[in-house]
C-alpha cells in the first residue's frame, strides 16, 4: 500500500496544496498557514485494530527507527520519507505516570502526567525537529540546495534543531531573546555547534526576524509555522491514548505560547478518531501564564477576535509569546474540542510547581502553569474531580533550575511558601544531630 501526505492550506475557502519537498510555510494563494494532509482512505486499507496492532508491536523496540515513539507511526505522520534519511534519536516513548499523592493533595484521583521533557533534548520539541530535520535531509539528498536550518526560540525548539542537525551534519542557526532563556538552553545549541544568535529583543523580535532571513530560501525554517513539526508532536496524543490501552482521557492539558502543540495534539487525536481507533475525543485544555495570554482572552471573548499582545516576563519563558503563529490552528482545535483556556499567575504557577515538586515531580515552570491551572478548574467546578485527566508535562525541570534556586531562596516577588533551604552546617557531629532534632520537631516539614 502507498501512503501518500502533502502540504494543504487550511484556509477552507482556499485549499491549495504544496508538495512536502517544497519550501513553504504560508500558503502562496492566501497566506494562511498550512498544514499536512494524509490520504486517509488509503490508511483505512487498514483496520484500527491492525494499526493499533502495529503500534504496539514497534512500540520501543529497537527496530530502528520504528522504536522511536514518532516513527513508530511513520506512516500517519511522514510516509514517504526514506528510511536513510530519517534522523531519530529515539524520541517519544516517554513515561506517563499516575500523579497518585500530587492528585490526592488537589482532590482529583485519576491524575496522570505525561513527561515529555524526559526527552533527548528534555522537551516535547524533539517530536516535531525529528520529522522537519528528516525531511530536509531528504530534500538535501534530492539536490535541494539548503545550506542551513534556522529558527527563532524560547529555548527548546533551537535546543531540539542543534542537537537534531548536529546529529545530520545539517548546519542550524538559531536565534535567541537575550537573557529570557535559561542556562542550561542557552548552552544546548551552543554544545552542538549552532551559529547562536542572541540578540536583544524578546521572542516575537526573534521570530519576525528569523521569517526575514528565510526569505532566502537557502535557509530553511524550523519554528513551528513549518507543519512539518506539527505532524510529529500530534503524536504525543495517539502516544498517550495507547498508553491507557487505547483508552481515551476525559481531560488533557497543555501549556501554550505559540501554540503549535496544542494544535499538534488535536491532530492526531482527531486523525486517530477519523481511522475509526478512537470513538470519543478529550476535552483540550490550554494553559497561558497571566503574563502572556492573548488567547485566553480571545476565549473570554468567545474566540469572536483575537489580539495579539505584548507579552510581559513571566517564570514560564517557554511561552512568554504575544504573538502566537499557530493561533488560528489553535482556535480551531479548541472548538473541535470543546476546549477550555485558563490562566495562571506568577506565584500560582511557581507554587503548583514546588507543590508537584514535594510529590515526587521535578516540573518545568510551564508544567507549573498547566498545573496550576487544573487547581482552579477542579475549584470551579469545570474539570469534575472524578475524571481522568491527563497534565502534559512539556520539559525536563533540570532545564529551568535558576527559577527553582530563586523560589526556594524565596528572592521572588511573592512569598514561595513551599521553599524548602538547604542548611548550611559546620562538619561536626554535634551540629548534625542538633539540626536534625529541630527538623524532626518540626511536624509540619516533610508535609504538602
Ligand atoms: C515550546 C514550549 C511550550 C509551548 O508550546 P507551543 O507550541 O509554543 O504552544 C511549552 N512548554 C515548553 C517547555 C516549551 O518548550
Ligand atoms: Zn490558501
Amino acid at each position: 500500500m502507498s501512503y501518500r501526505a502533502w502540504f494543504q492550506c487550511i484556509n477552507p475557502a482556499c485549499g491549495k496544496t504544496f508538495p512536502l519537498n517544497s519550501v513553504v510555510y504560508q500558503c502562496t494563494g492566501c497566506h494562511s498557514l498550512l498544514e499536512v494532509q494524509h490520504d486517509l482512505n488509503a490508511l483505512k486499507a487498514r483496520t484500527p485494530a491492525q494499526w493499533k496492532e502495529l503500534f504496539e508491536r514497534r512500540y520501543k523496540s529497537n527496530e530502528w527507527p520504528y522504536g522511536s515513539g514518532v516513527w513508530g507511526k511513520k506512516e500517519w505522520v511522514l510516509p514517504e520519507i526514506a528510511a536513510e534519511n530519517v534522523v531519530s534519536l529515539y524520541e517519544g516513548g516517554t513515561n506517563l505516570f499516575w500523579a497518585e499523592r500530587f492528585g490526592k493533595v488537589i482532590g482529583v484521583s485519576d491524575l496522570w502526567i505525561k513527561l515529555c521533557g524526559n526527552t533527548h533534548s528534555g522537551s516535547f520539541k524533539d517530536l516535531g525537529m525529528t520529522v522537519l530535520v528528516s525531511q530536509v535531509k531528504q530534500m538535501i539528498s534530492e539536490g535541494a540546495p539548503i545550506k542551513a536550518v534556522a529558527c527563532a526560540s524560547t529555548g527548546d525548539t533551537s535546543a531540539a534543531l542543534a542537537t537534531y542537525c548536529a546529529a545530520a551534519g545539517i548546519p542550524s542557526i538559531v536565534l535567541l531573546p537575550r537573557g529570557k532563556i535559561s542556562l542550561a538552553q542557552l548552552i544546548q545549541p551552543v554544545s552542538n555547534a549552532a551559529l547562536v544568535l542572541y540578540l536583544d529583543t524578546d521572542f516575537d523580535g526573534c521570530m519576525k526576524l528569523v521569517q526575514e532571513i528565510t526569505r532566502d530560501e537557502t535557509l530553511y525554517l524550523a519554528n513551528s509555522m513549518n507543519s512539518l513539526r506539527v505532524e510529529g508532536q500530534k503524536t504525543v496524543g495517539i502516544e498517550i491514548v495507547q498508553q491507557f490501552d487505547w483508552e481515551v482521557p476525559d481531560v488533557m492539558i497543555i501549556p501554550g505560547g505559540n501554540l503549535g502543540n496544542v494544535s499538534a495534539l488535536g491532530k492526531g487525536l482527531s486523525m486517530m478518531k477519523d481511522l475509526g481507533v478512537i470513538s470519543k475525543l478529550p476535552r483540550i485544555v490550554v494553559a497561558q501564564a497571566e503574563r502572556a495570554n492573548p488567547l485566553y482572552r480571545s476565549y473570554l471573548r468567545n474566540f469572536e477576535t483575537f489580539e495579539p499582545i505584548q507579552a510581559q516576563k513571566t517564570l514560564a519563558s517557554a511561552i512568554q509569546i504575544g504573538n502566537p503563529v499557530s493561533v488560528e490552528k489553535a482556535i480551531r482545535t479548541l472548538k473541535q474540542f470543546n476546549g477550555i483556556v485558563e490562566q495562571a499567575t506568577e506565584e500560582e504557577l511557581a507554587d503548583a510547581a514546588a507543590l508537584g515538586d514535594r510529590t515526587g515531580m521535578f516540573n518545568c515552570p510551564h508544567t507549573g502553569v498547566a498545573l496550576a491551572v487544573l487547581m482552579k478548574l477542579l475549584k470551579s467546578g469545570k474539570v469534575d474531580r472524578s475524571e481522568k485527566v491527563v497534565v502534559i508535562s512539556t520539559a525536563h525541570g533540570l532545564k529551568f533550575v535558576e527559577m527553582k534556586v530563586k523560589y526556594h531562596q524565596k528572592e521572588l516577588d511573592f512569598p514561595c511558601r513551599y521553599a524548602n533551604e538547604p542548611i548550611e552546617l559546620p562538619a561536626r557531629l554535634d551540629a548534625v544531630k542538633e539540626a536534625l532534632k529541630q527538623a524532626l520537631a518540626d511536624q509540619k516539614r516533610f508535609e504538602l
